[in-house]
């Protein structure tokens, strides 16, 4: 069984049937069966994520692409923002489909993305060349069989000016078993390559997982993570702190915890920025610098991401600055003669 159906689901999981269909009809329901087995109550952090809510139908206040991604996309698979890199989305498809995935709108169990359209997109990279970095993203780049990763990888390598790659796949904790030692050698042959994995609560980081972030580790691919900030996942410093340091534990350095980005059908998942940035604040000082990830909203409309951090400075003065540190207690940090530059 490679695709859990609705029907499927243990019923323990199920509060009611009828609006379980109503909510994947508009919203289709996709848990790899290795994660559904994770999952106690369709109402624990990683029930939540994957299992369908009644309250998806009630929220209509999200857009589609809230990030304008289909107004910065020169080619097919091509989201091209910011100068220097590019979003390669070169699959269609994922193992689960969370609930609150922002690019819904692209994803889906359908047929992946036809070669031709990759092909148009490896044109646009090619006559770019200004574009050092591809990140390889969808969907899932690791639904691709590992032969068309391979000819896409040497597609990309074979781009002089693209100096380094990246790969953004939950696969490793949703489906740890597509990390083979074979997919491992594979991506380890294109050094610089790096690997954002995705992980939102410390339930995911499993001896599964950690075995497929070990084989990609010791195949030299240096590994980050991704989270998106959640209610009732992770929206408490205690759990933050778990997911992050479980994360260093298996060698995954965390890199983004995302703000929640507005589709519909997520509002039941929304933490405020304020209450972000005080969990944020509660980790400095707690927590290894290496288990801290940037806390970054992605701006409506295109604008890019942008980092929020714990306000440190607390007044500006030509002499000096008044700075709070992660217990809270004010410090004049001297800053009045610097050498003229
Ligand atoms: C997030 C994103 C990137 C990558 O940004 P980094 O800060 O380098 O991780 C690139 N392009 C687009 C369109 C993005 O949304
Ligand atoms: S793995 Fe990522 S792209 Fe796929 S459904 Fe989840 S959030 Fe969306």
């Amino acid at each position: 069984m490679s695709v859990v159906q609705p029907r499927d689901l243990p019923t323990n999981l199920v509060a009611d049937g009828q609006a379980l269909a109503q909510v994947t009809a508009r919203f289709p329901m996709k848990i790899d069966p290795y994660f559904l087995g994770l999952i106690r109550s369709a109402d624990d952090p990683l029930g939540r994520q994957v299992i369908p809510h009644p309250a998806e139908l009630l929220d209509t206040a999200g857009t589609e692409d809230p990030l304008a991604e289909e107004h910065q996309s020169p080619a097919p698979q091509i989201l091209h923002r910011y100068p220097h890199r590019v979003v390669f989305l070169v699959s269609s498809r994922c193992a689960v489909h969370c609930r609150f995935c922002m690019r819904k709108r692209r994803v889906a169990d359908g047929p992946q993305v036809p070669v031709a359209m990759i092909e148009a997109g490896l044109d646009y990279i090619r006559t770019h060349p200004e574009i050092n970095e591809v990140i390889l993203s969808g969907g899932d780049p690791l639904m691709l069989a590992d032969d068309r990763l391979l000819s896409l990888l040497q597609a990309l390598r074979r781009i002089g000016h693209v100096r380094w790659l990246r790969l953004h796949s939950r696969m490793p904790i949703v489906r740890p078993q597509r990390v083979t030692p074979d997919l491992a050698r594979l991506l380890g042959r294109f050094n610089p390559l790096y690997l954002n994995i995705h992980c939102n609560h410390p339930a995911e980081i499993t001896p599964q997982s950690a075995a497929a972030c070990g084989l990609l580790a010791d195949a030299g691919i240096p590994l980050g993570s991704q989270s998106v900030l959640l209610r009732g996942v992770n929206d408490a410093a205690e759990i933050l702190k778990a997911l992050f340091e479980g994360l260093l534990a298996i060698r995954v350095k965390p890199y983004y915890l995302h703000q929640l980005d507005r589709v519909p059908g997520t509002a039941h998942f929304k933490v405020p920025p304020a209450v972000g940035l005080e969990l944020m604040a509660l980790l400095r000082g707690h927590l290894s610098g290496l288990a801290i990830p940037h806390y970054m909203i992605d701006l409506p409309g295109g604008g890019g991401k942008i980092a929020l951090a714990p306000e440190a400075v607390v007044e500006r003065h030509p002499t000096h600055w008044r700075v709070r540190n992660w217990q809270g207690k004010i410090y004049d940090y001297p800053c009045g003669r610097w050498p003229k530059r």
